[in-house]
């Protein structure tokens, strides 16, 4: 027997024209692109904090600060290392990620294996324990507006009594 913990994570960020698209690690071709002091992956965030809040680690802003220049234009799959480290000296091992992307556009299915490919080496697991989803806003609200990307992630992580 071990100790299981689930964790919830949630992220948004705005659209601007002309602005480079990193979303789950692939940089995606469009108009627009996810705005932010990182490279603002919206995915890549989610499952961040779904994996600390689940080890009991507050958040990515407590981490991975916004005044901080370390982190200035960074790959966020080298943050998904850092917390993956975190969780780990904890004691934890990651059981699985499920992960839902809501924007208008573009189309991110085609994409998917390749973000899983990166997040899967990234956080040293399988692919099979990464799923990911997208939806769009039904063309209501700031999604709707292809005014902003949002994404929900939630993970589970689990020790070993003992260890
Ligand atoms: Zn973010």
């Amino acid at each position: 027997m071990g100790k299981i913990k689930v964790g919830f994570g949630f992220d948004v960020h705005q659209l601007k024209e002309n602005h480079p698209f990193v979303l789950g690690g692939v940089k995606l071709e469009h108009h627009a692109g996810a705005y932010g002091h990182s490279d603002a992956d919206v995915l890549l965030h989610a499952i961040c904090d779904a994996l600390l809040g689940a080890a009991n680690l507050r958040d990515i802003g407590f981490h991975f600060s916004n005044k901080d220049d370390r982190w200035k234009g960074i790959s966020s799959l080298v943050l998904l290392q850092h917390v993956v480290a975190l969780i780990k000296e904890k004691g934890f091992v990651i059981g699985n990620i499920d992960a839902m992307v809501c924007l208008e556009a573009p189309k991110i299915n085609p994409h998917i294996p390749a973000m899983k490919t990166y997040i899967a080496e990234a956080a040293a697991i399988s692919e099979e324990d990464i799923s990911i989803k997208a939806t769009t806003n039904e063309q209501m609200g700031f999604i709707g507006r292809e005014e902003g990307v949002v994404a929900y992630a939630v993970c589970l992580i689990e020790k070993e009594y003992g260890t």
